[in-house]
């Protein structure tokens, strides 16, 4: 899978990227971070990208052009390689926010491409020209689209085959089924004077499911209750 993200802070995806699981990825070429530099595509003097609102009021603008010749410039590199026109999610505060149905949704395209605003954001006709898609990671405002878009491919990447050593992992986790996961324990068997649960330790599989669908139940109407609201509850055998 292809990540194409249009920033002007490359080395800050690269980096966040470039460590970890998503790290291992990229070196096994299980998936491709294409990080462009929107700068490289201003025609103005000495870098310039951004601009005063018209109107008036606080903060810089980033200009249309070097957005929509940088979007271009990737859109032309896919096509040339057989691949077909990218979707091309916009990291704003004012989109629809994230959550693991959109990332299975997204993790089933073969090249996405990621715009990062900065300042106070992008000049909205560059925006008409090349967005598919707005998409939020919170409602909250941060200083710029590279965490929203790192955060984005990171939990994508966890869907592409190969990429975490179990697949069954992210089947399981989270969010799979409207459900939080249940509690996880590892050795010792006693930390501090708390024990594992006895179930877990029974070797008994069918207790251990049912175990973990319980405590998944009990977790998602304590703390995440909206989940359930509409949802079919998981097959307790779907907890191993
Ligand atoms: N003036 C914009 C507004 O009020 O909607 C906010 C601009 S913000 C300071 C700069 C950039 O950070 C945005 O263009 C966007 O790319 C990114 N950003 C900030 N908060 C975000 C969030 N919650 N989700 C996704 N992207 C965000």
């Amino acid at each position: 899978m292809n990540f194409h993200i249009l920033t002007l802070f490359p080395e800050m995806i690269e980096q966040g990227l470039g460590t970890s699981i998503t790290g291992r990825a990229i070196k096994n070429g299980l998936i491709d971070v294409n990080a462009v530099n929107i700068r490289d595509y201003t025609k103005e003097r000495h870098g310039k990208v951004d601009d005063y609102p018209y109107g008036g009021g606080a903060g810089m603008v980033m200009q249309a052009e070097p957005v929509y010749l940088s979007y271009k410039a990737v859109e032309e590199q896919i096509l040339a390689e057989g691949r077909k026109k990218p979707r091309v999610i916009y990291t704003t505060p004012q989109g629809k926010v994230f959550n693991q149905r959109m990332a299975e949704e997204f993790a089933k395209e073969e090249d996405l491409v990621f715009l990062c605003g900065h300042y106070e954001g992008i000049d909205e006709r560059a925006l008409e020209l090349v967005v598919t898609d707005n998409v939020s990671i919170g409602d909250y405002v941060l200083t710029g689209g590279e965490l929203p878009a790192m955060v984005m491919i990171d939990s994508i990447s966890r869907l592409v085959d190969g990429v975490l050593h179990n697949d069954d992992s992210a089947k399981y986790e989270s969010f799979a089924n409207n459900l939080l996961e249940y509690p996880q324990y590892t050795r010792p068997e006693e930390y501090m004077g708390l024990s594992v649960p006895k179930v877990l330790l029974s070797g008994d599989h069918k207790k251990v499911d049912q175990w973990r669908y319980e405590e998944s139940l009990k977790r998602t109407k304590e703390r995440r209750p909206d989940l359930l609201l509409g949802s079919d509850p998981i097959e307790t055998s779907n907890f191993s």
